[in-house]
């Protein structure tokens, strides 16, 4: 496996490879779980040549969150994608993909102000100013990316299909702890009451998914099932519950389509996502 901080150097092994091989890209932040894992696995399984990134974007951090103390275990990561047959880790550095000159960024206009947009203003211009720089840098075949952050694959998409970006976005499964909380690089910020209190984010989804599928369909019936699970875990502090349309964000009243059901709530000073899609009952 080969480390790659310098962008110069990643162009040059992606100019030898063009054409030769399938290139799968596994966009990351580091802190490696097994959320990443399933990415990196199918990847390797799909491509010829697996890259992983590592790199916690500065761009998509609010002033007041939490990019200092993001946590960074670039050795432990480093051994993970080792074991798991990786063949490049993609490490640049800030400054490097950001130069003192640095001035423009990727818009994708309306869906990234809406849920996650909303409560971190600017959030998305940084994902996918990041993403659009590591599709070009690196020119994947596929590139992989969870399901656990459903508007960004949404939006992503958007971004590849209008800017004419010749690349295959594929999303993978949410991949939960054997409790249901859904893996997150975050999750280590929880203290252990927390922690607990965070199952109620999969509980909630899970009690909405089975109204769902017994026929009810008001949206709104489902949005206060939702709140009266969260509301019986004590720290939960909830910023939004989405019920809209799986394509495009946009809200639903009545389900009558397959909707996404999203979750962004706090617990103390940390705020996790969560979702699920339905299909209404037939
Ligand atoms: P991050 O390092 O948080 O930027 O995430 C990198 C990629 O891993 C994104 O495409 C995430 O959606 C994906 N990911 C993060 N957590 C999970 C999870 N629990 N299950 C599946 N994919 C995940």
């Amino acid at each position: 496996m080969e480390i790659v901080k310098q962008i110069g150097r990643m162009e040059a092994i992606v100019q030898r490879l063009k054409g030769k091989n399938t290139i799968g890209l596994v966009p990351t932040m580091g802190a490696l779980h097994s959320g990443h894992l399933s990415l990196i696995k199918k990847a390797r399984q799909e491509c010829g040549y697996s890259i992983v990134s590592i790199f916690v974007n500065p761009w998509q951090f609010g002033a007041k969150e939490d990019f200092k103390i993001y946590p960074r275990p670039i050795k432990k990561d480093l051994k993970l994608c080792r074991e798991s047959g990786v063949d490049i880790v993609f490490y640049p550095k800030p400054k490097d993909m950001y130069p003192v000159d640095f001035k423009t960024h990727v818009a994708v206009e309306k869906l990234s102000n809406l849920l996650c947009g909303a409560s971190r203003p600017g959030h998305f211009l940084g994902v996918t100013t990041v993403v659009c720089k590591l599709l070009n840098i690196i020119q994947p075949n596929i590139a992989y990316f969870g399901q656990k952050d459903a508007q960004q694959v949404i939006i992503i998409k958007r971004m590849v299909q209008d800017l004419n970006i010749r690349v295959k976005i594929k999303t993978l499964p949410i991949v939960r702890e054997s409790d249901g909380l859904a893996m997150s690089s975050r999750n280590i910020y929880l203290n252990s009451a927390q922690r607990q209190e965070a199952l109620c984010l999969y509980r909630a989804l899970r009690t909405a998914k089975k109204l769902v599928k017994s026929g009810v369909n008001e949206a709104a019936s489902i949005k206060k099932a939702i709140v009266s699970v969260i509301q019986e875990s004590n720290s939960a502090k909830t910023d939004y519950i989405a019920i809209v349309d799986e394509r495009n964000l946009s809200p639903v009243k009545c389900i009558n389509r397959r909707i996404l059901i999203a979750l962004a709530v706090y617990f103390g000073k940390t705020r996790l996502i969560d979702n699920v899609v339905v299909r209404p009952k037939p």
